[in-house]
């Protein structure tokens, strides 16, 4: 046992031996105490060079938190000696490169944190609950990431995109990322999202005018951001960003409903139900079978119900949701179905139809993506520009929970 957890965390057993091995409960969580010595017989004496190997105490193990086995959080007591030269009469303690001096987190674990951070799809909050540290420990090793990584930079593909996520840090509430997003990868991370920071920084590099593409959010400071600074290229609204959009205004519409039929309604229950939200947001194509049942709790007890007939009954609730609900799927059809050479025309129809509503949720959403058309429309040139990269790190990070152990 003790042999396979040395191997299954990714210890050298040549150098580390575990004499121990506990479990315990910590903040709810079982957490794997993994009591750990050091094998080698001598050092060489930092003053003289001179191998010694005799020791003059052992210290109290210091704890260092280590990677996840097997989904459990785990700990290790690290025993260390202390030698003495009898040349020099010098004192040292032993060193390994499972941490750095009087630090409690693993290398192994701050460069798994590092990982994490650069994983898009994680928030600071989560990367923390996954490492069993919190979230001031990851915001430290942000800071670091963000120093390295600035300094690397020097030439830009083709094709950017620019992302951001909350980080708090002292400079920012936003980090702003620079991604390859064709050969899905992260080129740089930086402490905010201004613009005046990411103009000055975009001038050290020296061939923005062979980037031909940025994809970004609607969000105003990266087009003016890709405007002064790219001025070849072509600003292309994030198709994930955009769907969100109109989705928010379904959303918001299912909300307002839902206060005005007030709780204890049988209507509100349907329009809180989280997994109903859901149903009413995915686009109609990509649910597998609308004719399986489900089970659902109704008046006190369990029942089935087929999926197709729930969704009518929730869109039955108002018409208003009705039409905002095929207001949703039509603009969904255009993103998944039209070309480049349509999509402006499409769009243009989807914005007369959702003005027509009079619904107020649909026709604030409809001037949005009227505002940001032409942006909206780039996303048509090419399908790479419609963003496959969130898509690869959702799957990357999947694949990542499986396999436990990150070495
Ligand atoms: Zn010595």
């Amino acid at each position: 046992m003790k042999e396979e957890i040395v191997e299954l965390i990714g210890l050298d057993k040549r150098k580390f031996e575990v004499y121990k091995i506990d479990e315990e409960l910590e903040k709810e969580r079982m957490v794997k105490i993994i009591y750990v010595k050091i094998r080698s017989k001598k050092y060489r004496c930092p003053k003289c060079n001179k191998f010694t190997s005799s020791v003059h105490d052992v210290l109290k193990p210091v704890k260092i938190k280590y990677l996840d086995i097997a989904g459990h959080s785990s700990v290790i007591y690290l025993s260390k000696r202390r030698f003495i030269c009898h040349e020099c009469n010098i004192k040292f303690t032993e060193t390994t490169n499972l941490h750095e001096k009087n630090h409690t987190l693993s290398n192994k674990l701050k460069i798994k944190i590092r990982k994490d951070l650069l994983n898009k799809s994680m928030t600071i909050y989560e990367i923390a609950r996954q490492n069993n540290v919190s979230e001031y420990t990851v915001r430290k090793e942000l800071k670091i990431i963000m120093k390295d990584h600035s300094r690397s930079i020097k030439a830009l593909p083709k094709i950017i995109s620019f992302d951001e996520f909350k980080a708090d840090t002292s400079y920012g509430k936003y980090a702003f990322i620079v991604n390859d997003p064709i050969h899905k990868c992260t080129l740089d991370i930086l402490p905010n999202r201004k613009k005046e920071y990411l103009n000055n920084y975009f001038t050290k590099i020296t061939n923005r005018n062979s980037v031909e593409y940025v994809i970004g959010d609607m969000y105003e400071p990266y087009l003016l951001v890709t405007k002064v600074m790219f001025s070849k290229a072509k600003y292309v609204a994030d198709r994930f960003h955009y769907e969100r959009y109109v989705m928010k205004a379904l959303d918001s519409i299912r909300i307002r409903l839902q206060d005005e039929y007030g709780e204890k309604t049988k209507e509100y229950k349907l329009l809180k139900k989280r997994y109903n939200a859901n149903l009413i947001r995915v686009y109609y194509n990509r649910v597998d079978n609308w004719y399986s049942y489900i089970k659902i709790y109704r008046n006190g007890h369990m029942t089935e119900i087929m999926k197709i007939d729930l969704l009518h009954q929730i869109l039955n609730i108002s018409e208003e949701l009705k039409r905002g609900y095929e207001l949703k799927e039509l603009f969904l059809d255009i993103v998944n179905h039209s070309n480049y050479e349509n999509a402006e025309k499409d769009l243009l129809a989807w914005i007369e139809l959702c003005n027509e509503s009079q619904i107020s949720e649909i026709i604030e959403a409809a001037k949005t993506i009227n505002n940001w058309l032409e942006h909206i429309v780039n996303s048509f040139i090419d399908k790479r520009l419609s963003n496959g990269y969130t898509e690869g790190v959702n799957k990357k990070n999947k694949r990542y929970k499986k396999t436990w152990i990150w070495i």
